[in-house]
């Protein structure tokens, strides 16, 4: 068994017991995640709540340059957080180098924080008043991240979260909490001084107990939706600011126009890359009129080609497990429904056998054809590798279609009409749009954009309205009163 301690007060702290964390590519349990529970918060708050004042106080330059050493330390351990990520996850390694990519990339732009922290000034506001704005931090923040990017969510928080000058409670996936003790390792030996970060571990219960600490000013979530609406709800009830990204399901328009080739390329890629677990997959294909019988031949042997397989051994599949047996299972009960409620499996994935690691949690890529509205395919969200088909009679529709959805993530559109693209994007209800693009998943100097079921909150996660998010803004008026130094203009 690996071990999984948190860390709190800059002491690791181990525990027995707790929820299994399985490797999905064999099934077996590498690992127990212990459910710190509410003491365990209250422990960490508390240190996180101590250290905030020194931290607070270090110039910003100085909180940077942890970030700059933390960046260089990510790097030089690469393949050991690939591993991780993999063994935990079912992510192939090319994957899990990709999302880790996408995470440092936050941790640059946490880098820049002299620059994102500037206030503004105004003078002679009035007769001898000068203004200027400070954003100040928060104090403790907490993070609460999903299971399918074990590194890359929790960097979408904590770099900018602590430049900022906060500090931090990081309670990860109890699905995959090994990334995040290698997260937190690394951290620690870039000097971080000791409460700054703290790890705990845990379900529900140590979720609520950071929604209801008086202590924590804002939380950070990443997961489903149900979930994301509670955190919003109960939290910001409980005084504190959220930002809460939930799950989502996303549309991809073809055009009859569209290039074949690559349109299947991307395709192919968006709805199956990372067995389709992510919230900005590709899960519904809208074909507009002749795109369909343009486009589906080769996506099936796209499809087809997919070679499953474990992700923790050198030779590499194209695709890994799921997390878990039971969600497999949700997602066939999903592809099941479709059929019963007549749809056509038109590439099944269901049958898939990997005698070289029989236990694992697989499920080939599959598409289903003639989805109609109101069948619980089109309707939730399936997180596995499964694509909707749609037909449609023109753009009107397909727009019109994806605008019913109850979510707002991410809605592409492949074409060779710029007059279809720009009526596309600027009618499609979508934060994250893309155009010839599959997974118009934002890099860290941009906001991640959900509208509606896909985000409760204010502020998105990344970029400015992070930088946003962490601090406070003080507005400072200032007046000095005595003799005057002349009017040096006159000169
Ligand atoms: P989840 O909602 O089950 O879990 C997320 C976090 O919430 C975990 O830390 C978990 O311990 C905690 N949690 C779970 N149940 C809880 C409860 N009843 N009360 C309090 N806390 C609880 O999500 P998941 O299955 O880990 O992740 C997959 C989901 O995350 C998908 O819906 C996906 O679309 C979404 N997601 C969204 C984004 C985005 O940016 N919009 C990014 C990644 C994942």
């Amino acid at each position: 068994m690996l071990p999984c301690p948190s860390y709190i007060a800059g002491e690791w702290r181990t525990a027995t017991g707790g929820t299994p964390v399985f490797n999905p590519s064999t099934g077996e349990v590498i690992a127990e995640c212990p459910a710190g529970g509410a003491a365990e918060v209250e422990a960490a708050v508390q240190a996180a709540a101590a250290a905030f004042p020194a931290w607070r106080d270090t110039p910003v330059v100085e909180r940077a340059r942890v970030m700059f050493r933390y960046r260089q330390l990510v790097e030089e351990n690469f393949d050991k957080f690939c591993q991780t990520v993999s063994r935990e996850h079912g992510k192939t390694l090319v994957e899990a180098r990709g999302s880790i990519f996408r995470g440092l990339e936050n941790v640059e732009y946490a880098c820049g924080a002299p620059a994102l922290l500037m206030g503004d000034t105004l003078e002679n506001i009035a007769r001898g008043v000068d203004c200027e704005t400070m954003l100040q931090p928060l104090g403790v923040c907490a993070g609460i991240t999903p299971f399918n990017f074990p590194a890359m969510v929790p960097l979408w928080m904590f770099p900018l979260a602590l430049v900022c000058g906060n500090t931090f409670v990081l309670k990860p996936s109890e699905k995959v909490p090994l990334t995040a003790v290698l997260l937190i390792e690394l951290l620690e030996k870039a000097g971080l001084p000791k409460g700054v970060l703290n790890l705990v571990h845990g379900g529900r219960e140590a979720v609520d107990a950071i929604l209801t600490h008086p202590q924590v000013r804002a939380i950070s979530f990443v997961g489903s939706t149900p979930i994301a609406r509670y955190i919003y709800e109960t939290g910001t009830k409980n005084g504190k600011r959220v930002q809460a990204n939930g799950g989502a399901k996303n549309y991809i328009v073809v055009m009859p126009d569209a290039d074949v080739s690559k349109t299947v390329e991307s395709l192919s890629t968006a709805a199956f890359g990372c067995a389709g677990e992510r919230c900005m997959a590709g899960s519904t294909a809208l074909a507009v009129g002749a795109a369909a019988e343009r486009v589906l031949p080769s996506l099936i042997d796209a499809a087809k080609a997919i070679r499953v397989g474990p992700t923790d051994r050198p030779a590499q599949p194209d695709m890994g497990p799921l997390i878990t047996a039971p969600h497999r299972d949700r997602v066939l009960g999903l592809v099941a429904s479709g059929e019963s409620e007549g749809a056509k499996v038109i590439a099944d994935g269901r049958g898939i056998r990997v005698p070289e690691a029989p236990g694992g949690f697989y499920l080939g890529a599959t598409i289903v054809d003639g989805i109609q509205p109101g069948m619980t395919l089109a309707r939730e969200e399936v997180f596995g590798p499964v694509l909707n088909v749609m037909r449609m009679d023109d753009l009107d529709a397909a727009i019109d279609l994806a605008n019913r959805s109850a979510y707002g993530n991410g809605a592409s559109i492949f074409t060779n009409s710029g007059k279809a693209a720009r009526e596309f994007k600027h009618r499609v209800k979508a934060g994250m749009v893309g155009i010839n693009v599959g997974v118009p998943a934002t890099m860290a100097m941009f906001p991640f954009t959900g509208w509606d079921e896909s985000f409760f909150g204010d502020l998105h996660i990344q970029g400015r309205e992070s930088v946003q998010f962490y601090t406070q803004q003080k507005v400072v008026s200032t007046r000095w009163f005595g003799e005057g130094v002349g009017d040096v203009w006159k000169k």
